[in-house]
């Protein structure tokens, strides 16, 4: 990975760079952060000569040859100081970021949507999540609405909070990349699809959007998920948050297997905020409380967590793992506290 000495390459610069790379069969990518470009090098960037050569030009600063699986997301990367910025805060700033709002956006009752967007801002939430469309495991289960996207957009509209929605394809994307969606989420079920996930990290470079990965239910060990996340950083996006959601097998009672213990793992072989989400990992409104605080313990930089202002009248997960605002509330300044006490290693 190549550093400038100053925040960005001029073009007279990459285009000197890229035929230096070219020699060699490889090729430069310019991954945007919020205070510095880095740039990378695709392809058998192993010559020891082309680094030599990168190393020698006056505009260049640092030039890092980690080896690692991944290279970007390594905490050894250059992207160590990146910081990803939603909205007002910078996740992982002073206080746990949290994301929190409906599984599933009813686009037949838009104001209870629109009612528990409101609700959950006056208890402190950072941004706002609702299910577009739907990845449900019974194909005869409710798939989504693409006319549900108009209700998260007038939330995002009238409190301001950013939003957080599912993409599954390249419609998907296009539509939620055309109305500025805040953050990307990659679901459990495509954690692994790599190419939509280089697609994603394409498409999104150079935007706005941040990146909420989950991880591959089916157990992905740490260096499985962080490599995931390397597919979206290594297409130009470095915005990508890391996100447990619980694995399979379930443990007895819960919905899934709460794995908010891979946060320390995850923090340390990564730079990138790990945000757990409690909501699928235990599965029922009752146990959430107890997983977000695990989760701050473990170090976590934020949580999404599904709330709704009237479970029962939800569809999707809410009726049984939504909590209400109120309880969203008291979560958050718990949360708050653990996190002003939370043992880093
Ligand atoms: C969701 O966030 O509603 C969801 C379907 O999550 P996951 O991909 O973790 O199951
Ligand atoms: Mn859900």
């Amino acid at each position: 990975m190549i550093i400038p000495k100053a925040e960005k390459l001029s073009a007279p610069q990459l285009q000197e760079l890229e035929s230096i790379v070219s020699e060699f069969k490889c090729t430069v990518l310019e991954i945007e952060g919020h205070n510095q470009c880095v740039y990378a090098i695709l392809g058998d960037e192993t010559h020891a000569l082309m680094f030599k050569r990168i190393a020698g030009l006056s505009y260049i600063r640092k030039v890092d040859a980690i080896e690692s699986p991944y290279k970007l997301m390594d905490r050894r990367s250059a992207l160590v100081d990146h910081q990803i910025k939603i909205g007002q805060r910078v996740v992982g700033g002073d206080a746990p970021f949290i994301i929190g709002g409906p599984c599933t956006i009813d686009p037949n009752s838009p104001n209870l949507f629109i009612e528990t967007a409101h609700a959950l801002k006056e208890a402190g939430v950072d941004a706002l999540r609702g299910g577009v469309w739907k990845p449900r495991t019974n194909p005869y289960s409710y798939q989504g609405d693409n006319n549900a996207i108009e209700i998260i957009l007038r939330a995002r509209e009238e409190t301001g909070l950013p939003i957080d929605i599912e993409v599954m394809d390249s419609e998907q994307l296009k539509i939620a990349l055309d109305a500025k969606v805040d953050i990307l989420q990659v679901g459990t079920r495509n954690a692994l699809n790599y190419s939509l996930l280089k697609e994603i990290g394409r498409k999104s470079a150079g935007t706005e959007s941040a990146i909420l990965l989950k991880r591959g239910r089916h157990v992905a060990s740490p260096d499985e998920f962080i490599a995931a996340s390397e597919y979206l950083v290594a297409e130009g996006n470095p915005n990508v948050m890391l996100c447990p959601r619980g694995t399979t097998p379930a443990l007895d009672g819960y919905r899934n297997h709460p794995d908010e213990s891979i946060t320390p793992l995850l923090k340390n072989k990564t730079w990138a905020p790990v945000v757990v989400d409690p909501s699928h990992s235990v599965g029922h409104a009752q146990f959430v409380h107890s997983c977000s605080l695990a989760s701050i313990a473990y170090g976590a930089d934020g949580l999404c967590i599904e709330s709704h202002i009237d479970p029962p009248k939800g569809i999707g997960d809410d009726p049984k793992q939504a909590i209400t605002p109120d309880k969203m509330k008291e979560l958050i300044v718990t949360c708050q506290e653990m996190w002003k006490n939370r043992y880093l290693p």
